[in-house]
């Protein structure tokens, strides 16, 4: 027998969610994950996206990217180029040359 039914979740924040399976994994939640600390905070969702499509979550992964390589990711804007730069500074590091 197979059943598809769906269970209602609430998840600890209080979003109710329908779940199939038992993936703890509250959908609301997922979708407002934003960093509260750190160098992707300073950042648009999309150029953190950005880094983080492209495996780069700290600013060590960073400084071992160009800047010219940076804006070739998909979200990234030229206007986030100066965060990232005072972020990297701010850790005594730099961009790749
Ligand atoms: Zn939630």
């Amino acid at each position: 027998m197979t059943t598809t039914q769906k269970t209602l979740k609430t998840c600890k924040r209080g979003h109710e969610y329908y779940k199939s399976s038992d993936c703890p994994t509250c959908p609301t939640c997922e979708q407002e994950r934003k960093p509260e600390t750190g160098f992707l905070s300073l950042l648009s969702a999309p150029a953190r996206r950005a880094l983080e499509n492209n495996g780069i979550t700290s600013l060590q992964q960073l400084s071992n990217v160009s800047e010219k390589d940076i804006l070739k990711f998909h979200g990234m804007g030229p206007a986030s180029l100066p965060k990232l730069r005072a972020a990297l500074e701010a850790e005594g590091l730099s961009f790749k040359n």
